[in-house]
């Protein structure tokens, strides 16, 4: 059987019914090709992509840049293996380091290869810089979280789906309370062998839960006063998807300069992954201070694919046209806009409680218990009038279009958010 074959969405959905684990539950949405802000069905009906694969395609579907230097490089060479050096190595990591301010890039494929990553490095810090006991370091986390699907990661993770019958689970992790600065205060000032806090500046997967203002300075300025490294996750927020580039950057507009800004909660392990590649590429990375990434010497750590040259010219060509095409910016003031026109939307509405997000990581709550049915059919209806989103955590949609999208496709997005919405209210 050949692609070509596929015919019908019901084709398509049937053959992974059949043949796939059943490790996911989709919209049943059969994509089959991507442009900008617009996917297209099997069936060539044309959607507003509201999910951007969980904000890995910030620049678009099929960035012709991005596309065109992972052509180039595949057709050159695809993979070294870290065994020799390769070409565009070494050129990509001076940019990304210049890039965002730091002295060194760790180069992996996926998120949570990076959280794994920024881990072993917070872990061997603390016994070779910090001087705590082998084995003893521990590091905090926060209720909810999502930092993807290792053994490792899953352990310190309150998500019964993701943890359950996948123990042992590993130890080392403290887990407190989210938008809570005063827990993590306490439990830095009672436990000596804290070695590092791991957090999300803003909870994607948790339903786009925002934080105070406050919080992220806040746990930055703990982190300093304990000698505990400040590791921000930022492989959903990162990379001009709330507005700034990074979301650690705060309301600053400095495209990557941001050690001249005061709002700046500059991370000690910064974790990227997702729109790294611009969803062309698995490419993920960990940057850091020589200080923190001279603890990993040869043969402590590694991936064979990670720093491939493909991922390498897809990687600087996704950030190049982050900053070319100002979708920072763009993400800021259409994050603006969509949440204001939400926001009057809901004054009058039964089913919808609370829009919350920044730049253009949004969400919706939708007033039903956490474990009815009414988001995911409001998805099913947004699909039928144009536009694909996804719930998370049962009675949350998530809402982040590609950052390319323009002020009247996002007005047009509104209106079939709010023609959708219509559709339910009591
Ligand atoms: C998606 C995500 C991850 C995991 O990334 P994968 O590429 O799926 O392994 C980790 N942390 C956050 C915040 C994410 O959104």
């Amino acid at each position: 059987m050949r692609v070509e074959d596929v015919k019908s969405s019901q084709q398509a959905i049937a053959l992974e019914n059949k043949h796939g684990a059943h490790n996911y539950h989709p919209l049943p949405a059969v994509l089959k090709k991507g442009e900008g802000v617009f996917v297209w069905d099997v069936e060539d009906k044309k959607y507003y992509d509201f999910l951007s694969a969980y904000s890995a395609v910030n620049q678009g579907h099929c960035h012709p840049r991005i596309v065109g230097a992972m052509t180039k490089q595949a057709e050159t060479i695809t993979l070294t293996s870290r065994a020799f050096h390769n070409n565009v190595l070494g050129v990509f990591e001076k940019y990304a380091t210049e890039y965002f301010n730091f002295d060194k890039l760790l180069p992996m494929n996926t998120g949570a290869e990076a959280v794994e990553t920024a881990i072993k490095i917070c872990r061997k810090w603390a016994y070779e810089k910090k001087g705590i006991a082998e084995t003893e370091a521990q590091i905090v986390v926060f209720e909810n979280n999502f930092h993807g699907r290792t053994t490792t990661i899953i352990s310190f993770s309150n998500d019964e789906g993701a943890r359950k019958n996948f123990g042992p689970y590993t130890p080392g992790f403290i887990k407190i309370a989210y938008d809570d600065s005063e827990s993590l205060e306490k439990v830095l000032k009672e436990n000596k062998n804290i070695a590092g806090v791991l957090v999300e500046p803003i909870q994607g997967e948790a339903g786009v839960y925002t934080p105070q203002d406050s919080f992220i300075p806040e746990v930055k300025r703990l982190c300093n006063e304990n000698e505990v490294l400040f590791m921000a996750d930022e492989i959903q927020t990162g990379i001009a998807r709330t507005g700034a580039l990074l979301a650690v950057c705060g309301k600053c507009d400095c495209q990557g300069h941001c050690e001249r800004q005061e709002t700046y909660s500059r991370p000690d392990l910064l974790i990227l992954g997702k729109a790294l590649s611009g969803g062309a590429y698995p490419v993920s990375a960990v940057l850091a201070d020589d200080t923190v990434m001279e603890v990993i010497q040869p043969g402590q750590h590694g991936s064979t694919f990670g720093g491939n040259p493909v991922a390498a010219a897809v990687a600087m060509e996704a950030l190049e046209v982050v900053r070319d095409e100002k979708l920072a910016q763009n993400a800021r003031e259409l994050g603006e806009l969509f949440r204001a026109e939400l926001n009057t939307y809901i004054e009058n509405s039964t089913i919808v409680n609370l829009v919350r997000g920044r730049g253009l990581l949004n969400a919706i709550v939708i007033n039903d218990s956490e474990d009815s049915s009414t988001a995911w059919d409001i998805c099913v209806a947004l699909k039928e009038n144009g536009l694909l989103a996804k719930p998370t955590h049962g009675n949350i949609i998530r809402f982040a279009p590609p950052l390319v999208i323009n002020k009247e496709e996002l007005m047009d997005c509104i209106s079939i958010i709010k023609k959708t919405l219509k559709e339910f209210e009591k």
